[in-house]
């Protein structure tokens, strides 16, 4: 089994490795962010099963793909699970190799172009930078427990921050990092279908982050950038909120 990191969303993000190893499976198990536009690297024949996980329902469950690359990896089978991003970067590819691997099948990863590093980008945000920032902290809006970060670490760390899978509970993150004394002026940014054509980005403050994200009606997937390196969103087709809509609502 190959885990195979697809990148963000634009194709010509694949690696060369995951190109080859789409090109050598026998079965591919596709997540729903994947861009369909990889199958074209397939060879023909090649069984191809969708195992959408997004948000949770209407999902396959994650045991149920474990299984499946198990009976078709003991076969004999060449399988690539093909993930968005990075299959190590909230992907579960943790728990998919110790489930292989304690089933006797090698397992290979194949690292891929994480959303958030490349949807910031694609928006012409750096999240580093030497005049504002000394690093960067990637973090999920969704945990398996419900269980809230520690945002008085997070507001304090004063470094980039990332959130991936924040936009559902965008209410109480902006209300946790203000809780833990973040200020209510800090840059955001969120980038929708980051890599895309479709690709849209928001630009406001903490403070009107959760009010701006509804009124643009922010979908999935997208990513927050939280930090002073959200100002280099480009403003070029993105959805600006001006001070007097900023201030309206908040
Ligand atoms: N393994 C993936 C992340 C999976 S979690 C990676 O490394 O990128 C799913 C979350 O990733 C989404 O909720 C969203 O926050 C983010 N994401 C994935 N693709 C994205 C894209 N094209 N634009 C913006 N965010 C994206």
């Amino acid at each position: 089994v190959v885990l195979v990191g697809a990148g963000p969303g634009d194709v010509e993000l694949l690696t060369l490795k995951a190109v080859r190893a789409l090109g050598e499976a026998d079965v591919v198990l596709l997540d729903d962010l994947v861009n369909r536009e990889v199958l074209q690297f397939t060879r023909p024949g090649t069984r191809v099963i969708e195992v959408g996980k997004r948000g949770g329902c209407k999902s396959t469950p994650q045991a149920f793909i474990e299984k499946l690359m198990i009976r078709y990896a003991s076969r004999g089978e060449c399988v690539a699970r093909v993930k968005g991003g990075d299959p190590f970067v909230f992907g579960r590819g943790g728990e998919e190799c110790a489930t292989l691997e304690a089933a006797g099948i090698p397992v290979e990863v194949m690292s891929g172009i994480t959303a958030g590093v490349a949807a910031p980008a694609s928006a012409g945000i750096p999240i580093t930078h030497r005049d504002c920032t000394h690093g960067v902290t990637f973090i999920t809006g969704h945990t398996r427990d419900g269980a809230p970060p520690d945002w008085r670490a997070l507001a304090a760390g004063g470094t980039t921050l990332v959130i991936y899978m924040g936009i559902a509970n965008i209410e109480s993150i902006v209300h946790g990092l203000r809780s833990g004394g973040m200020a209510a002026d800090i840059p955001a940014a969120v980038i929708e279908n980051g890599t895309r054509p479709n690709q849209r980005v928001l630009t406001t403050t903490l403070a009107n982050l959760d009010a701006h994200v509804r009124e643009a009606r922010i979908g999935s997937p997208a990513v927050v950038v939280l930090g002073e390196v959200a100002r280099h969103a480009r403003q070029a087709a993105s959805i600006a909120f001006t001070e007097a809509r900023t201030s309206r609502a908040a």
